[in-house]
């Protein structure tokens, strides 16, 4: 029902903010903390001379933990939405070193090995993973899982589960959508099979940026899955209905840097990463509540990323996004520039 699907105030997007704990290295450096958490849902940000409030729907402190993450920004509900047939997004946003893979997927050095195991420092992805096979198993519906995961790079799509295959392309369908052509999609038949495409891309992203010398905190990775379920109607007939989550680590936030906000828009300049900077206006109109009903322009088609994500952004959707910050006050004009985009989202 439509009901179900608002979000606390019928916003498409929910925007929490998760600050990590400063680092041996932040605290060596002799940082002090440039956030104060008033309530779960206002914060303040100290700058030099000034303070200045922000608001969320949910703020998470830095002793908040990985299971704590995953039940307080709502993940749960978002994937039910996924297995009822519609579209999720999870983001995660913020510069490098904030804590966006981690929140995720969980620890960097230990997801993609050969050994990995689950344990308490699981991020978001395989929670959802563990979260959604028990969810399918205990309904009354049969269903098939299929999963792709690929990264885009100076808006040029990788295939992560099939790195030699060369660039992919974008295409558009009447029955799709945009979708990325010859996309290596795996049939999950278990949570195990979830699990080994997450660590092979993983694996794949951090071996394909040593190779390319490529920077990978410019790429955004886009794990996707696929829930088709089928129940048979009392005439025999099938259902079939078609849900997908995306969960999507973006590229560092201090890629925007080259742009300048102007009356709170963002206006592009040379060297931009155009998938992070589109993303921002995409979501930004969508929350846009001047124009309920008659939606200005969305520009999906300006970036790759909102190209992919055209029929997963807006309507009956659901997006999540978490913005990763270090609560250091060396990073305080990167941190308040992430919690200006994502002001921007809500
Ligand atoms: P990003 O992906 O944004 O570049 P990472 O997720 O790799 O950043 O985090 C940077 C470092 O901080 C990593 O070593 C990670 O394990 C650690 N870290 C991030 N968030 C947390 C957290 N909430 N608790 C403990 N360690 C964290
Ligand atoms: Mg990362």
């Amino acid at each position: 029902t439509s009901s179900m699907l608002e979000q606390d105030g019928g916003e498409s997007v929910k925007v929490c903010v998760r600050i990590r704990p400063m680092s041996q290295k932040e605290l060596s450096a002799g940082n002090t903390n440039c956030i104060e958490v008033q309530n779960p849902q206002l914060l303040h940000l100290k700058q030099k001379n000034s303070v200045r409030q922000y608001a969320f729907h949910q703020i998470l402190e830095e002793n908040i933990n990985q299971a704590h993450v995953f039940a307080e920004t709502g993940v749960g509900s978002l994937l039910e939405s996924s297995l009822d047939g519609y579209s999720c997004t999870i983001f995660a946003y913020g510069q490098t070193g904030s804590g966006k893979t981690y929140t995720m997927a969980g620890s960097e050095e230990r997801l993609g090995r050969a050994d990995y195991v689950s344990d308490e420092t699981d991020g978001i992805i395989p929670r959802s993973i563990s979260y959604v096979w028990q969810r399918m198993n205990s309904r009354n519906e049969k269903f098939f899982v299929k999963s792709g995961f690929f990264e885009i790079y100076n808006e040029q799509v990788r295939d992560l589960l099939n790195p030699s295959s060369g660039v992919k392309h974008c295409r558009w369908n009447l029955k799709q959508g945009f979708f990325v052509e010859e996309l290596m999609v795996v049939d999950c038949l278990s949570i195990d099979d979830m699990i080994a495409v997450l660590n092979e891309g993983m694996r794949n992203r951090k071996s394909g940026s040593h190779e390319l010398n490529a920077d990978s905190s410019r790429s955004h990775s886009i794990l996707m899955t696929y829930f088709i379920s089928e129940i048979i109607s009392e005439e025999g007939h099938s259902i079939k209905r078609y849900g997908k989550s995306y969960f999507i680590d973006l590229a560092g936030s201090e890629r925007l840097k080259e742009t300048q906000s102007s009356g709170g828009m963002l206006v592009e300049t040379k060297n931009i990463n155009r998938s992070l900077f589109v993303l921002g206006k995409v979501i930004s109109s969508l929350g846009d509540k001047k124009y309920r009903g008659l939606k200005p322009h969305v520009p999906y088609r300006d970036s790759k990323l909102t190209m992919v994500l055209m029929d997963s952004l807006g309507g009956s959707s659901r997006a999540l996004m978490i913005a990763c910050v270090s609560p250091a006050i060396s990073y305080v004009e990167e941190t308040a520039s992430t919690l200006n985009y994502a002001t921007r989202a809500m």
